[in-house]
């Protein structure tokens, strides 16, 4: 099979969406923007045994990688619109792909963007996902947006990821329901669009958390010129973490593990209450975890100092 037939196979399910006016198959795609709002784009590579275990199976290294784009998306505030896949394979395998290219259009449908093009080359494995998505202008989420006297929330339960990541590698062995739950929240996180869209309204600033909290709040903190105040007592951690490791190795999994994909926010009080009511009905699962303040760096509000570990989350190039 050579390359336009693998094309033509696996990757060329016609676009439905109204904002694709020519999909896959021509030089470029051909598409329609929303009218009146800003693009928004990402790319993001996954280079196998580096961003996911050599023996995932091929949906999950699909999903997985295009959950994490879109989470970039999310993270905006962003509507997903459309995305071009660059992928590298080390040979044609029409199990694997197969299967890569389900589990690529169930995580697409999931997050209700089309596929419009890509690239196909021979090499060591790796999968690169270019996001695109629209917001209106004065509501785009930016990491700069953070004030002091801003609440600082995250979504879902954090250090998850992190603790799959160990399972999937042997080197915790929890019960097996937890050992099942967590190893599910690495290989199938679920980008916060919806999340995002009701925080495109009420948050100040945002930024997904692909790094852990800490790293992923320095970000923030960082464009804003302030400091935050987190509360360690309140960062959401799983039943199935707490059931896993001891509770303080639970906390730093949270703030220093990567891949858990949720979203941390600031918001101004009044938007803080509003977001909160929402958490109260079901609509959002949103934890308040600290404050933003004037300086610099975050401090652990229990102790008055800064966190102390020694991982600060993943680097490239370190
Ligand atoms: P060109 O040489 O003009 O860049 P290609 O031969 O690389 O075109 O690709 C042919 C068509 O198939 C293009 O529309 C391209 O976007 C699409 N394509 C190539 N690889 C992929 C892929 N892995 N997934 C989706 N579309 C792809
Ligand atoms: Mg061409």
């Amino acid at each position: 099979m050579n390359e336009f037939s693998l094309i033509k196979r696996f990757f060329s399910r016609p676009a439905e969406a109204d904002s694709v006016s020519t999909g896959v198959g021509d030089d470029c795609a051909v598409l329609v923007p929303p009218a009146g709002q800003r693009l928004v784009v990402s790319i993001d590579t996954q280079v196998s045994g580096r961003h996911f275990p050599v023996h995932t199976p091929p949906d999950l290294i699909a999903s997985r990688a295009l959950h994490c784009a879109v989470s970039d998306l999310a993270a905006m505030g962003a509507e997903p619109l459309w995305f071009t896949l660059a992928l590298t394979l080390p040979n044609v395998d029409t199990a694997w792909l197969q299967s890569f290219s389900e589990g690529l259009y169930s995580a697409a449908d999931e997050c209700r963007i089309s596929l419009v093009g890509g690239d196909t080359t021979s090499g060591h494995l790796s999968v690169s996902i270019q996001v695109h998505g629209a917001v209106p202008d004065y509501s785009v989420l930016l990491r700069s947006g953070a004030s002091v006297g801003d609440q600082i929330f995250v979504t879902g339960t954090l250090g998850d990821a992190a603790a799959g990541l160990r399972v999937v590698q042997g080197s915790l062995r929890p019960d097996e329901r937890s050992a099942e739950y967590l190893i599910q929240k690495f290989y199938q996180p679920q980008a916060r669009v919806r999340a995002g869209l009701v925080l495109r309204y009420l948050a100040a600033s945002c930024i997904d958390i692909s790094d852990g909290l800490l790293a992923d709040l320095t970000h923030i903190c960082e464009a804003s010129g302030v400091g935050a105040v987190l509360d360690s007592t309140r960062i959401p951690l799983s039943q199935a973490l707490l059931a896993s490791v001891p509770t303080g190795e639970a906390l730093e999994l949270a703030l220093t593990g990567g891949d858990d994909y949720q979203l941390c926010f600031t918001a101004a009080p009044a938007h803080a209450e509003q977001l909160l009511s929402q958490t109260r009905s079901g609509a959002l699962d949103i934890t308040l975890v600290g404050e933003v303040v004037a300086g610099s760096g975050i401090v652990d509000s229990n102790t008055g100092q800064p966190f102390r570990y020694q991982s600060k989350g993943f680097k490239h190039f370190t």
